[in-house]
């Protein structure tokens, strides 16, 4: 693999001091981050197989999606203006039934188009539909690696709650779901920190104690992470507590299934004493803003877990549930969001949305030690900002030039494993007409299939 030099760029680095370094370089050799320093420095230490010039520009950690769903980029204006219930009924259901393989290709590559397009190089998808496709697991898997992106991949199942919300195509018995994720494990243990499969039950309220109980004996023995929504809406919320006398985290502590390697997501409908279990297990979160406004969930008690020292992640959520898996929208929606919630400016900055969305969406997917910052020994996974555009004109202060007045335009070269997958805005790792193409007429054969009626038309 050939050494690569980025110069003269501003390194917002997220290092343990948060440094960012003017006229500063970075120096990338087999996939990894060699050195940071100033250019000068460095440009007479290596002479790299080729150079980035980044004068003007922001060199910074690429941005990691804690969460969402690969399946449903094709699915955008399925169903909209709807809460998550009705939602699961207009967009879920359809989507789940009429999509084939191909289809379910064609959405991958559009949701990587996407994101590395808003400068993500790193994604956990969430994928529930893969227990229903387990012929197909090692096309689905070879496709996520040709993307060139960092993939956590979720093998999603549940074994109940038809009657809040779970499809009932994609329910299946117990002993099924505990044999198929053996079975993943068993032919395709052997996963790397390019993707990784983690156990991804599909909400607690879609699952029995036994499944939930199961799926933490199988994650621990395999080494691996959970993902699993929990206290997304009011209504699971009560569903919860009328059920088991305890909303779904608590329930989650009561029955031992709380701890490190879970990824909660979403959520909002969290207490004081959750937030308590949160912290105490060291559960991690991932916070999805645009869709729980979207959903008209509601908004999720994120500063008081920041204040608790809770690992908190960003995330877009499905297209379907967001309307694209723009990050660059979900770094400026989420202080904005907490700003006007809490009628208080301070109550979420632009530096720590900026954590969020680098190294501690890193953490919350359990990979800090390789990526998340830039610095020595990490996995060279950057993106360089065009900061020449008008609407990031002047640059007085990095942070909130990159939250609140960047867009996704400005993201012009992404780097995963020291290797670009796009530059200057132009995808190398795939044809982006293509790609577009493919996920049109994937689109227009679920329609077709399910005969389903577009909202709004
Ligand atoms: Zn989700």
């Amino acid at each position: 693999m050939s050494s690569l030099i980025i110069k003269n760029g501003t390194i917002i680095t997220m290092d343990e001091r948060r440094r960012i370094i003017s006229d500063g370089a970075v120096y990338i050799d087999k996939g990894l981050i060699m050195d940071v320093g100033g250019s000068g420095e460095l440009l007479g230490k290596y002479s790299a197989d080729s150079e980035i010039d980044a004068s003007g520009n922001v060199v910074m950690p690429g941005l990691v999606n804690t969460h969402i769903h690969l399946f449903q980029s094709i699915g955008k204006g399925l169903g909209t203006d709807v809460n998550l219930l009705n939602w699961f009924k207009t967009v879920w259901t359809p989507l789940v039934q009429g999509l084939s393989i191909r289809d379910y290709i064609a959405s991958i590559k559009l949701a990587v188009l996407s994101s590395i397009k808003s400068g993500v190089t790193t994604v956990a998808g969430y994928e529930h539909v893969l227990s229903l496709y387990p012929e197909a697991l090692n096309r689905i898997f070879k496709c996520l690696r040709e993307t060139g992106v960092r993939f956590i991949v979720g093998y999603g199942y549940q074994d109940s709650g038809v009657e809040i919300g779970a499809p009932e195509t994609a329910v299946r018995d117990t002993d099924e779901i505990i044999n198929g994720i053996e079975n993943v494990f068993s032919r395709f243990s052997k996963v790397d920190t390019n993707m990784k499969i983690w156990l991804a039950p599909g909400t607690v309220n879609w699952c029995t104690e036994r499944l939930l109980k199961e799926t933490k004996r199988i994650a621990d023995e395999e080494k691996t992470g959970i993902m699993i929504h929990a206290g997304e809406t009011l209504s699971e919320h009560k569903y919860s507590v009328e059920k088991r006398g305890l909303p779904e985290i608590a329930y989650m502590e009561k029955i031992g299934v709380l701890d490190r390697n879970v990824l909660v997501v979403h959520a909002v409908w969290t207490d004081e004493r959750e937030i308590e279990y949160l912290w105490k297990r060291g559960a991690k979160v991932s916070h999805n803003p645009i869709s729980n406004m979207y959903l008209s969930s509601g908004v999720a008690p994120i500063p008081e877990m920041l204040d608790k020292n809770i690992t908190v992640g960003l995330a877009t959520d499905g297209a379907a549930s967001n309307g694209n898996e723009d990050m660059f929208d979900v770094l400026r929606v989420t202080p904005l969001l907490h700003k006007v919630h809490n009628k208080n400016p301070a109550s979420m900055t632009a530096e720590k949305t900026l954590e969020m969305a680098t190294i501690k969406g890193a953490k919350a997917l359990m990979m800090d030690k390789y990526i998340g910052s830039i610095e020595k020994g990490k996995k060279a996974d950057l993106i360089i900002l065009n900061m020449k555009l008008p609407n990031v004109t002047p640059v007085i202060h990095y942070p909130s030039a990159i939250v609140y007045s960047a867009s996704s335009e400005n993201v012009d070269t992404a780097i995963v494993n020291g290797k670009v997958l796009m530059k200057e805005r132009k995808l190398t790792s795939m044809k982006e007409e293509k790609v577009l193409d493919e996920a049109r007429r994937a689109a227009e054969r679920i329609i077709k299939s399910t005969n389903y009626k577009p909202s709004g038309k």
